[in-house]
């Protein structure tokens, strides 16, 4: 069996992108909201069923730039989760303000709604929820939190790219909603990532925050930076767009064939399905109880690593257990997370992965059951 890694990007056929692309050589127009921009824009706003979006050149500057557009106190405290990518925290920390971590819900591993307004002080500003492995948090719960405390919402969406919650496109909760268009995600533009949002007075300052600040050619009306999708990046997302339907009904062919392995495995347990949820089967977590199942999570990526197969400890460690923090957080504050990042294993899933393959990893990981 070739080496099989935990993921592989989306591509369009080569022809169809050099099509898309043939217009900038005309143009000469390569960056700065040109055609394409526009165009992956307007689709966007239309797949994503949001009422304004904002483009950027990756993830997690659109999460640094939602915290900024909202203009949150210097020092303000963000509940927020440290089951997640390096990204979500560092987009709090990066603004000058102060992460608190909340604990997460066992099943759905997004935050625990029922532990946010215990860590609510006079410096809370905002809260930073994470909807993980596209499982979508207790919106309904989370907002009437922030209603009643006058606190902000930003979502980190990056896994939940066209996902529905009761029929309601995800990015239409909260102040902002964050996505990424990496090129490891369900739809990816390279590199690449969107706000998604009502007011327009922030989308305004998203516009600005992402090119410099700059809102005419002698105004220069906020410190931004430079975060602007590019043409190319751009057209690779109109293509990648054009085939993400057939792409998501592949990658839940596979989700389909790990589950009939896996489900009901003492010891083993899978993500939680929400009924509510259309899903975009992004990732496929699986969570390891050694004294049930016989082997742990490292023993179990290990042997799948002697045959070739790439699995991720995805997430771990935790955020507020990173060496950068230099011990400023404690994770005993999160104990679920640190019990949950010790059991969890995402295993390869891409919509070109072959259903034997599936068959050959579900194989290797019985062999370590006793
Ligand atoms: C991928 C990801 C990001 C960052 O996105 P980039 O486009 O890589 O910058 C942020 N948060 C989460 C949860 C992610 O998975």
């Amino acid at each position: 069996m070739d080496k099989i890694l935990v993921t592989r990007s989306s591509i369009p056929p080569l022809e169809e992108y050099v099509e898309e692309i043939k217009p900038l050589w005309e143009s000469h127009w390569l960056t700065n909201m040109g055609e394409k921009h526009k165009a992956l824009q307007a689709e966007l706003k239309k797949y994503l069923e949001v009422p304004e979006i904002e483009l950027f050149t990756n993830g997690h500057m659109a999460l640094e730039m939602a915290l900024q557009a909202l203009e949150l106190p210097e020092g303000g405290e963000v509940i927020t989760t440290p089951f997640t990518f390096a990204s979500t925290t560092h987009a709090i920390v990066r603004n000058g303000l102060e992460p608190v971590f909340c604990d997460i819900d066992p099943e759905t591993f997004t935050m625990d709604p029922g532990k946010i307004e215990a860590l609510i002080t006079p410096k809370t500003c905002a809260i930073l929820p994470v909807h993980v492995y596209g499982n979508i948090c207790d919106v309904d719960a989370i907002g009437a939190i922030a209603k009643r405390h006058g606190l902000r919402v930003v979502y980190d969406a990056a896994h939940a790219f066209g996902e529905t919650y009761k029929g309601v496109g995800v990015g239409n909760f909260g102040d902002i909603s964050c996505f990424s268009f990496h090129a490891t995600k369900v739809f990816n533009t390279i590199e690449g990532g969107a706000a998604t949002y009502r007011d327009p007075e922030l989308g305004k300052r998203l516009y600005e925050l992402k090119n410099f600040g700059i809102r005419g050619p002698e105004s220069v009306v906020s410190v931004g930076a430079n975060a602007k999708m590019n043409e190319f990046c751009a057209a690779m997302g109109l293509c990648n767009l054009r085939h993400l339907e057939v792409e998501i009904k592949k990658r839940q062919a596979v989700v389909e064939r790990y589950r009939e392995h896996l489900e009901g495995i003492p010891g083993i347990q899978l993500n939680a399905v929400q009924a509510e949820v259309q899903y975009n089967y992004a990732y496929f977590p699986v969570l390891f109880d050694e004294r049930e199942f016989g082997a742990n999570r490292d023993q179990v990526m290990e042997r799948l690593a002697e045959n070739g197969i790439g699995a991720r400890k995805y997430f771990y460690p935790l955020t507020n257990a990173f060496g950068c923090f230099q011990g400023k957080y404690d994770m005993s504050d999160t104990p679920i997370a640190a019990e949950l990042a010790d059991k969890v294993l995402t295993l390869p899933l891409y919509a070109d992965l072959l259903l034997e393959t599936v068959d050959s990893i579900c194989d290797i990981i019985m062999e370590l059951k006793r």
